[in-house]
């Protein structure tokens, strides 16, 4: 239990650091500026290059108060939430599967997920190329599992990605053709079973929420709500929750996650 606990701080830790890049990435991204490269990390107020010590996540806003150093207005609260809800996740996958194939597995495919719902509540595009790494990471370690992992990774992606086109091609409107690529991704880390849930899971939380915003006036019926964040909790609620979801159904999610 107590290496439950070292782990759960590690992967917060390593959680913090990986919300702190994809936040730059996301922007960058959606900015059209390179990710790479000598450009240095600047206060989005006032331009000037940060130092390391604005640099560390969560630490350097609160020792800063929220405020830039330099011009000191305050700092987007985006920043420290970000940074904030990806060491939870990492806390969260590693206290779930520990220093596994799947806690790493699980890990990353939720920072990836998060990372395109970044681009999407930003710009409204989920990106070909972010979306694709979703389905790269899970080829990738679906290589460790041997042949049938990858096929059940293959099946995963044509249920999470058919999925989506079927509603495009039904509804025409709503969805685009990026949310397919991000779930033919997921399907490929999840497998064909656990893809399925994680659709459903995400549209049975984007309901929910579409629900509360159109009660509370916050929405109207035809308002274009960006679908990635959803799909990406559903699937992070998958990778923590779905073999027990199984379990009622006396269904087995398939390598790697028992
Ligand atoms: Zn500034």
């Amino acid at each position: 239990m107590e290496n439950n606990l070292y782990l759960t701080l590690f992967g917060a830790i390593t959680g913090a650091i990986f919300g702190s890049f994809f936040n730059a990435i996301a922007l960058r991204t959606v900015g059209e500026r390179p990710w790479w490269g000598r450009e240095r990390s600047r206060c989005p107020m006032c331009d000037h290059i940060l130092g390391p010590l604005d640099l560390v996540p969560v630490f350097s806003w609160i020792c800063l108060k929220g405020r830039c150093r330099y011009c000191l207005r305050p700092i987007p609260y985006r920043y420290p939430l970000v940074e904030i809800i990806f060491s939870a996740w990492g806390g969260l996958a590693m206290a779930r599967w520990g220093l596994s194939t799947a806690g790493v597995a699980a890990s990353l495919g939720g920072w990836f997920m998060m990372l395109n719902a970044l681009t999407d509540l930003e710009s409204g595009y989920v990106y070909d190329h972010l979306a694709g790494a979703v389905g790269l990471l899970g080829l990738v370690v679906r290589l460790f599992g041997g042949t049938s992992a990858l096929i059940d990774g293959l099946w995963g992606s044509v249920a999470g990605g058919g999925a989506i086109a079927f509603i495009i091609l039904l509804s025409r409107g709503g969805m685009g053709w990026g949310d397919a690529t991000l779930m033919a991704g997921a399907g490929a880390l999840l497998g064909w079973k656990m893809a399925i849930l994680g659709t459903y899971s995400g549209f049975m939380i984007g309901g929910l929420v579409a629900i509360v915003m159109m009660v509370m006036k916050k929405a109207k019926r035809k308002d274009a709500v960006p679908l990635a964040p959803f799909l990406a909790a559903g699937v992070m609620v998958s990778l923590i929750w779905g073999p027990r979801i199984m379990e009622f159904w006396y269904q087995t999610p398939g390598w790697p996650w028992m």
